[in-house]
């Protein structure tokens, strides 16, 4: 194969989400004050019985890999959102007592990789090896199009490697998301944002159509963005000018985490102050990712979030 199974990675699109050094800046130097690691324990591989039991590590990911995650989870398990006043909250993430542990994240992020595993070095393609390029600057990146790669390639198969065991790609939701170096430079409410999104990442929102597998194997844009909820280049102007760290369409990946940005900022009610000034300076820089009206989509004028998945290839 002569080609990545995500050729855009060098530019930043698609399964991934961008913390640059400004959104750090942004954020407030003081706000990393949030950062508090819960507990100094040594990290199990799994999350045992914690309230993220459905995550599995690979066996690669560092012990401070496994502390920021740990504290990403544990972010999102004890910041409980009042969603009785908010809209979308409940069509989103789900309303059961666990919060968006489950099931919004459960369904949609299953393993996690650390930035230092060689991604192409897990991908088994019959008779043929891909390739992804590491890269920098990234919360994390979703795997995803790992699908795309499968369906494209049928009947050969593409298999992906973890922990000893050999994990079948039979849809965009196996769950495969790798940590990013920026990972660990965001507060724990910017990492609980990082998965949200990735987990997005996980939705083929009315299936894709061939000629779009066609595209992504021949290194061109897919016309539709909604399986795998795609980014497109930020506009001229933008700060992430020409970066695919923008969304074109309502209800993708950094919508997942504006919406989430937003409640802690309003229905959060056990948040602190300090927690609801950093949401407050995430979700804008979420907003200013959506290249349609933010205001729009969440006023329900852009349609309802569609939050369902599909493994089908439409023939066109
Ligand atoms: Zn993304």
């Amino acid at each position: 194969m002569r080609r990545s199974y995500r050729r855009e990675d060098p530019q930043g699109k698609g399964g991934l989400v961008f913390v640059t050094a400004e959104t750090v800046r942004l954020l407030g130097l003081a706000l990393l004050l949030a950062l508090t690691v819960a507990g100094c324990d040594d990290p199990e591989p799994r999350y045992g019985s914690g309230p993220a039991s459905f995550l599995e590590l690979d066996a690669e990911i560092s012990e401070t890999e496994a502390l920021d995650l740990q504290q990403a989870v544990g972010f999102l398990d004890q910041h409980r959102i009042d969603a009785s006043q908010n809209r979308w909250f409940t069509t989103v993430f789900g309303d059961s007592d666990s919060g968006v542990l489950e099931p919004f994240l459960q369904d949609r992020v299953r393993f996690v990789l650390s930035q230092k595993t060689d991604v192409s070095s897990r991908v088994r393609v019959q008779s043929g090896m891909l390739y992804q390029e590491q890269d920098s600057g990234r919360g994390a990146t979703n795997l995803a199009t790992l699908w795309f790669v499968k369906k494209s390639l049928e009947p050969r198969g593409v298999w992906f490697e973890l922990n000893s065991r050999v994990l079948a790609i039979d849809s965009t939701r196996v769950g495969l998301v790798q940590l990013g170096p920026a990972f660990h430079q965001v507060p724990a409410l910017v990492q609980a944002g990082v998965l949200l999104h990735e987990a997005r990442h996980s939705d083929c929102t009315g299936g894709v159509l061939r000629s779009d597998l066609d595209r992504w194997m021949q290194g061109q844009d897919p016309v539709r963005k909604t399986c795998a909820h795609l980014h497109v280049p930020c506009p001229a102007g933008h700060i992430y000018e020409g970066i695919y760290a923008c969304d074109s369409e309502p209800w993708g990946a950094y919508s997942m985490n504006l919406l989430y940005f937003l409640a802690i900022r309003e229905d959060c009610p056990q948040c602190t102050d300090e927690e609801r000034v950093l949401a407050d300076a995430a979700s804008l820089d979420a907003a200013s990712r959506l290249l349609f009206s933010a205001e729009a989509m969440l006023a329900g004028s852009l349609g309802a979030p569609d939050m369902s998945h599909s493994t089908e290839v439409l023939e066109q």
